[in-house]
């Protein structure tokens, strides 16, 4: 199953076209595409039975944030032990560093962001996990089972500001305006093969920059979700950045930022791409 946010409302993808979840079932959902977390396994239950009428073709700058306004966004740094080296980290030995993106700074697949002045910005294309039943100290094993399904991110980060200052600010440096894109939909892990093991890349107009698979992560996607909830709940709707292979611009020799008029695509196996233009 792939669920999107056009326009604000859900919508089901079937056969790469949307049907809106609120009309085909009758008002038994609401459109507000953040609001179908609390009741995932009863939405589920009902696209498994509904009789969906055809959906209707759409722009994917069109589309949003499949989760647009979780209560938290998790995103842990150096996940990858080639972009923890090439970062002049160390691979952590413990969970790696976990801080958030603000709510603020999320936007849908295809968007244009505008270049913090004085700035450094960098690319880092991720696998997202939105979480869809609650987790409260979850075994690794259970952990596939309170996901809701997988989407691309881009964990846009701004190295000055993130660097700045006697300790990283990570969260703030990685918040602008438009830094979280999310998308291009959501689709639930039965969809894969494989959920542990997903080809992702990111292109700067059109040369590759990273490319990894996501069975290199040091901790997957039930892993962190063990580690996350043994310290807090995940809430159904919140987000997951899992981190970013080596590739980014920070780690290159000489360094590489976006530029004014750089277009960033950004791709995940059996998910979609995202789009981002940059502007002044
Ligand atoms: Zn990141």
């Amino acid at each position: 199953m792939r669920i999107a946010n056009l326009s604000g409302r859900l919508a089901l993808i079937v056969d790469g076209k949307a049907v809106d979840v609120e009309q085909a079932s009758d008002g038994s959902f609401p459109a507000d595409p953040q609001a179908v977390y609390e009741r995932w396994e009863e939405f589920h239950a009902w696209v498994a039975t509904a009789d969906l009428p055809e959906g209707v073709t759409f722009r994917p700058a069109d589309l949003g944030s499949p989760a647009p306004a979780p209560r938290q966004t998790l995103a842990v740094g150096l996940n990858y032990r080639d972009h923890a080296s090439e970062s002049g980290f160390a691979v952590p030995e413990g969970l790696p560093p976990v801080f958030t993106k603000f709510v603020t700074s999320i936007s849908g697949p295809v968007s244009e962001v505008k270049l913090p002045e004085g700035g450094n910005t960098d690319w880092e294309v991720e696998l997202v996990a939105v979480i869809g039943r609650r987790a409260e100290a979850v075994r690794e094993q259970d952990a596939w089972a309170h996901v809701a399904g997988l989407a691309v991110g881009q964990d846009i980060s701004e190295r000055v500001s993130q660097l700045a200052g006697p300790a990283p600010q990570f969260s703030l440096g990685k918040s602008f305006p438009g830094f979280t894109p999310i998308g291009p939909w959501l689709v639930t892990p039965d969809e894969f093969d494989d959920p542990d093991d997903l080809e992702l890349s990111c292109a700067i107009n059109g040369e590759e920059v990273q490319k990894s698979r996501t069975r290199d992560l040091i901790f997957s996607v039930p892993a962190l979700i063990a580690e996350l909830s043994a310290v807090l709940p995940l809430l159904p709707g919140d987000v997951v950045f899992t981190g970013t292979p080596a590739g980014v611009g920070l780690g290159r020799d000489p360094q590489r930022f976006l530029a004014v008029g750089d277009e960033l695509v950004s791709t995940i196996e059996g998910i979609g791409e995202l789009r981002q233009t940059f502007t002044a």
